[in-house]
């Protein structure tokens, strides 16, 4: 049986868990159990479909891990005997730990539609091999009809059309695509986007069959409407991977995800932590549990539970859930609350909202167009989210968003603050929207209007 110091089973979160242990505890000997043969980037998973070519083109590198000294073991844990302290994968080899990390992240999520399990119906999985099948099949697809218009369904359509001739409906039960994540100006813009496109989105629509004999023909929405579809695929979701993690007595929490503390810590057991998609959540707004699941939240936990292991060094704040998305070349991104939300909490808030060219001049070249929304609470100022749309700017600029949330800024706070701008790289220190939000959130809260 190998020995190591610390086993950690997982992907993405797994690495970033087992960098910052190593980071912190350099003399430690880190062993990584890894399902998959090839982890792939999750966020990068529908651009294998159009813009990066194939699964091959987006995976992270086990370069990653040799680099940080990390040993790599491909295979699948199966069992976790706690009492002993020892790990047993599939094919019969054991490693014995001290600490354990469980990163084991989510499954896509499959309803029970009849004929969810016909040929060609494909939920999203995390998994090289099948993705390559998926790839495969779709070169001789002409109906392609994803289910679900989340971001995930979205950036499908997206990139599945291009430099194909295919048909391509996303169909979603909500008023709006995205609506779990944005307010309705920007869901209709992302939808018209899209549309734009040629991609047919329905909206207010479920899919109750999925038809075929076999392999699968068409769907049925709930009004009766058939559509036809030579593949589907499923983005409705995912839901944490936590078998194992039950059946090695772990405490399951919210949505069966592991209980953890702050420090990533499992409820249950002080040598073993969680982190990612499989580990409990909860609100940085109100500490509620979450069902959130996103590269950015796994990757600061993961982060934690790493530096944690020998000596509690930090303390998880909670979700912010900070997101971005491109739709036909149209970027949206959300940090924290959106006015839906808040209203939904009861929450009293301010709207600041701008516009700004993300040039200046905006007759630059590449220049975009960018419209912010701020959201504050009405009794303190401080900033509860915030919602952008606009060019490649708003990946960052949601970024900045997300730590003005999480250290508690105020409108005040943000009326005063210093942007670094250029002309060709941002937008003019006059119009920053950023900025320009606040400065008409502070009009109402001072009641001057
Ligand atoms: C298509 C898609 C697009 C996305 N886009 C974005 C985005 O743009 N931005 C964003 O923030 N989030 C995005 N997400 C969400 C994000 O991918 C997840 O939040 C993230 O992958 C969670 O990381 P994780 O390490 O917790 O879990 P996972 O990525 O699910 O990794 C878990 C790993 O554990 C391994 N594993 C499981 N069980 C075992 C076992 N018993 N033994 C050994 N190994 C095991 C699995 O093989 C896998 O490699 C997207 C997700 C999908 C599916």
């Amino acid at each position: 049986m190998k020995k190591v110091d610390v086993v950690v089973l997982g992907g993405l979160s797994g690495i970033t868990a087992g960098i910052s242990c190593r980071r912190h505890y350099p003399g430690k000997k880190v062993i990584m159990v890894r399902k998959e043969g090839t982890v792939l980037i999750p966020c990068g998973i529908p651009y294998i479909y159009g813009t990066v070519g194939g699964p091959e083109n987006n995976v992270i590198p086990d370069g990653l891990l040799e680099n940080n000294g990390i040993e790599l073991i491909k295979g699948e844990a199966i069992d976790v005997d706690r009492a002993q302290k020892v790990v047993t994968l599939k094919d019969g080899e054991t490693i014995g730990y001290d600490k354990l990390v469980f990163a084991t992240g989510s499954v896509p999520l499959v309803p029970p539609i009849p004929g969810i399990d016909k040929e060609n119906v494909y939920p999203v999985k995390k998994e090289f091999d099948y993705l390559s099948e998926v790839q495969q099949k779709m070169s001789g697809v002409k109906e392609l009809v994803i289910i679900g218009g989340g971001f995930i369904g979205m950036e499908f359509a997206d990139e599945c059309r291009k430099g194909r001739n295919i048909n391509v409906t996303v169909v979603e039960a909500l008023p709006h695509c995205l609506q779990m994540a944005m307010d309705n100006e920007f869901c209709e813009e992302a939808q018209a986007r899209l549309a734009e496109t040629g991609v047919n989105i329905l909206v207010n629509e479920k899919v109750e069959a999925i038809l075929g004999d076999g392999k699968v023909s068409g769907v049925r929405l709930a009004g009766g409407k058939e559509l036809k579809a030579d593949m589907v695929i499923l983005g409705i979701g995912a839901v944490p991977n936590t078998e194992l993690a039950a059946k090695a007595g772990l405490e399951l929490g919210f949505k069966k995800t592991i209980k953890v503390d702050r420090y990533m810590q499992t409820y249950t057991d002080p040598d073993v932590y969680a982190c990612g998609d499989c580990a409990e959540k909860q609100s940085f707004f109100d500490g509620r549990p979450t069902g959130i699941m996103l590269a950015s939240i796994a990757t600061s936990e993961a982060r934690i539970a790493g530096a944690n292991l020998y000596s509690p060094t930090h303390q998880n704040c909670g979700a912010i859930s900070v997101f971005s998305t491109v739709i036909n070349g149209r970027a949206f991104g959300v940090a924290g609350l959106t006015e839906r939300m808040a209203n939904q909490t009861g929450a009293k808030i301010i709207i600041g909202t701008a516009e700004a060219p993300d040039t200046h001049p905006g007759g630059m070249p590449n220049s975009c167009p960018l419209k912010v929304k701020l959201l504050f609470a009405k009794d303190t100022g401080v900033i509860l989210g915030g919602s952008i749309s606009g060019g490649k700017s708003v990946g960052e600029m949601v970024n900045v968003l997300s730590a003005c949330i999480m250290h508690r800024m105020t409108i005040d706070d943000m009326v005063k603050f210093q942007m670094g701008t250029h002309p060709a790289l941002t937008a003019s220190p006059i119009m920053y929207p950023i900025v320009n939000a606040a400065c008409t959130a502070i009009i109402p809260l001072k009641g001057i209007a």
